[in-house]
């Protein structure tokens, strides 16, 4: 597959994510919330959580009002931290946040986030994807707030 097709593909799973986000609903029973917004681009969102006993997410879902790429990027990650415990959460946060600054995702365990990789190229958007990370991590660390401007 060419690097167009491959670019082609990421944004038709961008535009299909942010036209029909996974996972975009208030959880009823839940352990921890935490909203975030991006004043940069007026994106906001809210995720919910359920913990695994061990601290981890059993189960994460997320309500977004903002730009394509938050709101896809909120769907991608719901999928890709169900199950993962804390530690993996963080490591694999950290390693998004690094993968949509520079583009590069050798880390296989970010293959389901790479369609995001793109957003490098614009470095006003990348605080749109990083939107729900941020408030992912403030419910799982117990904060009720979270802000892009970090
Ligand atoms: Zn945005």
């Amino acid at each position: 597959m060419s690097f167009d097709e491959l670019r082609d593909l990421y944004q038709e799973v961008i535009l299909d994510h942010g036209r029909r986000p996974r996972n975009h609903r208030r959880l009823e029973a839940f352990d921890a919330t935490a909203k975030g917004d991006n004043p940069m681009c007026g994106d906001r969102c809210q995720v919910w959580i359920r913990r695994t006993p061990e601290g981890g997410i059993a189960d994460a879902t997320f309500e977004a009002r903002g730009c394509a790429i938050s709101v896809a990027s909120g769907s991608l990650m719901t999928e890709a931290v169900r199950g993962r415990s804390a530690g993996e959460i963080h490591a694999l946060a950290d390693r998004f946040r690094e993968m949509v600054r520079t583009g590069q995702h050798a880390d296989p365990s970010l293959d389901t986030l790479a369609p995001l990789a793109g957003v490098h190229e614009y470095p006003s958007r990348v605080k749109c994807a990083t939107l729900p990370w941020h408030a992912l991590l403030a419910a799982l660390d117990g904060k009720g707030e979270a802000t892009s401007e970090r």
